[in-house]
């Protein structure tokens, strides 16, 4: 199965964060939902945060697929 990437500089924020995490949705979806909330202070319900990074996924490029 192709595994699944989100990168945090298709989302504007004023950290200008670069970090790309890859792997199983649901790996991705755990740590971007952790990434959220420490980096970039976040506090919305973890659900909440998890249906926005899902709506965010894309089958990740190239060498990472
Ligand atoms: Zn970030």
């Amino acid at each position: 199965m192709a595994r699944k990437f989100v990168d945090c500089r298709e989302t504007p924020s004023e950290s200008g964060c670069t970090l790309a995490i890859v792997g199983d949705a649901d790996e991705v979806v755990t740590a971007a939902v952790a990434h959220m909330k420490s980096v970039h202070g976040h506090d919305e319900p973890d659900a909440e945060l998890a249906e926005m990074v899902r709506a965010e996924l894309k089958d990740a490029p190239g060498v990472l697929a």
